[in-house]
């Protein structure tokens, strides 16, 4: 078995998992940029105790390159978890990260998230460096 095979994707307006990577088009080589991954953007994912988005990761591969480069890993950790009980408490992070990249290459932005009873969910999104 491979992790490809348990990796999900689609139209993230359609599906609520899919992560969603917003990042310029084009960049200036070397210039700082901001790329924004979230997932439920059209469609909110539930955030329980029982079910929520635990993990994104954010990767870039360049063109022409064999191998990806991990750009960030960002874990939420809060879903109403408390003493009184499952969905109580006060404090839920939302997958929803806000993130500055520097690039010298045009390549890809890929994003992997991770459901805890829905799997793993990936998207990608091209960059051109001028
Ligand atoms: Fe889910």
């Amino acid at each position: 078995m491979r992790f490809e095979s348990l990796m999900q994707s689609g139209d993230w307006k359609g599906e609520k998992h899919v992560p969603v990577i917003e990042a310029p088009e084009d960049v200036t080589s070397g210039e700082v940029f901001t790329v924004t991954v979230s997932v439920g953007k059209e469609i909110p994912h539930p955030n329980t105790t029982e079910h929520h988005i635990r993990w994104i990761k954010l990767f870039f591969k360049g063109e022409g390159e064999k191998f990806p480069f991990e750009i960030g890993s960002y874990e939420f950790n809060a879903h109403g978890e408390h003493v009184n009980g499952p969905n109580t408490g006060p404090a839920y992070s939302e997958p929803y990260v806000i993130t500055k990249v520097k690039l010298t290459k045009s390549g890809t932005l890929l994003a992997m998230s991770y459901c805890n009873i829905h799997g793993l969910w990936e998207s990608s999104k091209e960059v051109k460096v001028k």
